[in-house]
């Protein structure tokens, strides 16, 4: 019996860290590698003259990049509910100060999800929702164009990539609403900012990002004036 419950735990949670590849222990990442994700102190801000917090439980490195990839790529339900829970956490002492807050994932295009099958943000959003209650409003965004992978263009060239990618689907469920945006990380803030610009056409009462991971403020400094940006 204690074998096949070590098998069911096998097929829930692997049995390798997804970031270094040694033995886990039934957990996603090894205590060593948990040891270097490190805590956000309080809500970033999308770049601009509107106040946007950008709530996060952690500062992006290398281990939650490793988690975010497992959950992209392998299908990482365990990774879902993980995060999920951490951003859960992260999002309660906002929640207190929101009337009417719905949550809103950053969509795929769908030729990319047929091709992936997962769309992480959403993943997110709703273990976010199953936590804390938040109506999920899953539809309410669309990307309506295809876009190249942030993560290979430089700054200028990400916010032409982004700008114009989003189109409203059902704009009368979001009037009066605080919008809480879920996606897995936050870099330089472009695709938050144009699905901002789509959003606010809908009249939200507020709106805020919600991410697993976010750069430190010093760190997108630093990567700007190199020119090396991640998303
Ligand atoms: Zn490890």
């Amino acid at each position: 019996m204690k074998g096949f419950c070590r098998f069911l735990l096998d097929c829930i949670f692997p049995r390798e860290c997804v970031s270094c590849g040694d033995l886990a222990g039934g957990r996603l990442v090894c205590s060593r590698c948990a040891g270097r994700i490190r805590s956000a102190a309080g809500a970033g801000r999308l770049p601009g003259p509107a106040v946007t917090p950008v709530i996060s439980p952690f500062l992006t490195c290398d281990v939650l990049l490793d988690m975010i990839r497992f959950l992209k790529f392998e299908g990482g339900s365990a990774a879902a509910g993980w995060l999920g829970r951490r951003m859960s956490e992260a999002l309660e002492p906002h929640v207190r100060r929101l009337g009417d807050p719905v949550l809103v994932p950053v969509p795929l295009h769908w030729t990319r999800l047929a091709r992936r099958g997962y769309d992480q943000a959403r993943l997110l959003a709703s273990e976010v929702s199953r936590n804390t209650g938040i109506p999920l409003k899953g539809r309410a965004l669309v990307r309506s164009r295809m876009t190249r992978p942030q993560s290979v263009l430089d700054r200028d060239a990400r916010r032409g990539n982004i700008d114009g990618a989003f189109r409203l689907r059902r704009a009368g469920d979001l009037k009066g609403k605080d919008v809480v945006l879920v996606d897995d990380l936050v870099t330089t803030g472009e695709t938050a900012l144009a699905c901002r610009r789509t959003l606010e056409a809908a009249g939200p009462s507020s709106f805020a990002v919600l991410c697993a991971g976010r750069k430190s403020a010093e760190k997108i400094k630093v990567e700007r004036s190199e020119g090396l940006m991640f998303e």
